[in-house]
C-alpha cells in the first residue's frame, strides 16, 4: 500500500489550553509553508463547569478563539481553514457541545477520552487505564462517543496503554478489540497521532493499530500540534506507519463538513 497524500491536518492548538504556544493564524502560515490545503483549528475545550482548568480554554475565551479562526482565514486566504474543538468524550457535555459549538457554526468536534472515572478516582487515559473497570468505562465512553454523532474522528484511541509492553493483557486487548469494532460499524475514523510519535509516548501504539486495521477500521492521520511549527511534523512518517498497517486513511473534513448529520468520512483519494 502506498502511503497516502496528506491534505489537511485538523487537530491544532492555540496557546489558549495553557499548554500549546502560538495562534490560529501561525499554524495556518505553517501549514500553507508545509503544502497542506486546509487545516482544522480544534483547540481543548473549555467546559461548563470550569473542570480541568489548567489544560483547556476558559468559556470567557471562546468568541476570541472564534475570531482568531476567522482572521486566519482573512490572512492566509488560500487555506481552507476549519472551525472545530477537542471535546472530552463525558455524556454530561453531550448536549452542551451540540448548542456551543455545531449548533453554531463549528464546522466539527474531535472527541477525545483524557480520563476515566472509576468510582471517585480520576485516572488519566495516558497509560493508568489498565483494570477492568477502567477498560469497561473506556469502551462505554467510545460507543457513547460513536453513537452521539457529534464527533468527526476519535483522537489517540491508543493512549490506553502507552505503549507500555507489559501493560498489552488479554484484557487491554479484548477491550482495544471491542472499541475497533464500534468504531469500524459506525464508520468512526480513530487518529494515527503524530505527536505520541515524534515525542515518543508510546503512543501510536502497534498492537492496537493492527487490530484496527483487522477491523477495518479507517485512520485520520494527524499530528495534534502545540507549537505551530509543528503543524506538519512527523505526518509522512505516520503516513507510511499507516500505509504498513494496510489502515485505510480518510480526511474526515472539507468545507461542506461532516456535521452531525453529515455524510460519513470521505474516502481519501
Ligand atoms: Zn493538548
Ligand atoms: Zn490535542
Amino acid at each position: 500500500m502506498h502511503a497516502p497524500r496528506v491534505r489537511g491536518v485538523y487537530h491544532l492548538h492555540t496557546y489558549r489550553c495553557r499548554h500549546a504556544r502560538g495562534d490560529a493564524v501561525h499554524y495556518a502560515q505553517e501549514a500553507r509553508a508545509a503544502g497542506l490545503q486546509r487545516i482544522g483549528v480544534a483547540d481543548h475545550t473549555p467546559l461548563p463547569d470550569g473542570r480541568w482548568p489548567t489544560v483547556r480554554m476558559q468559556l470567557a475565551e471562546l468568541a476570541d478563539y472564534e475570531a482568531a479562526v476567522e482572521s486566519a482565514r482573512a490572512a492566509v486566504p488560500e487555506l481552507e481553514i476549519l472551525l472545530g474543538m477537542e471535546c472530552e468524550i463525558e455524556p454530561a457535555y453531550f448536549g452542551w457541545y451540540r448548542d456551543t459549538f455545531l449548533a453554531r457554526g463549528y464546522n466539527y468536534l474531535i472527541g477525545s477520552v483524557h480520563f476515566v472515572t472509576v468510582g471517585d478516582e480520576e485516572l488519566s487515559a495516558f497509560g493508568a487505564c489498565r483494570s477492568v473497570e477502567a477498560l469497561v468505562q473506556w469502551v462505554q465512553r467510545i460507543r457513547q462517543a460513536c453513537e452521539s454523532g457529534l464527533f468527526a474522528f476519535i483522537a489517540h484511541p491508543d493512549n490506553i496503554a502507552c505503549g507500555d509492553p507489559a501493560a498489552w493483557t488479554p484484557e487491554v486487548a479484548a477491550a482495544t478489540r471491542e472499541v475497533c469494532a464500534i468504531a469500524a460499524a459506525h464508520g468512526m475514523p480513530l487518529e494515527l497521532n503524530a505527536l505520541g510519535l515524534m515525542e515518543g509516548r508510546g503512543y501510536p501504539w502497534r498492537p492496537f493499530w493492527e487490530l484496527a486495521a483487522e477491523a477495518g477500521c479507517h485512520a485520520v492521520l494527524s499530528t495534534d500540534a502545540h507549537r505551530p511549527q509543528h503543524t506538519a511534523r512527523g505526518l509522512s512518517q505516520i503516513a507510511d506507519l499507516a500505509a504498513e498497517l494496510g489502515l485505510r486513511v480518510v480526511e474526515p473534513l472539507t468545507a461542506d463538513r461532516r456535521g452531525p448529520d453529515g455524510a460519513g468520512p470521505r474516502p481519501h483519494p
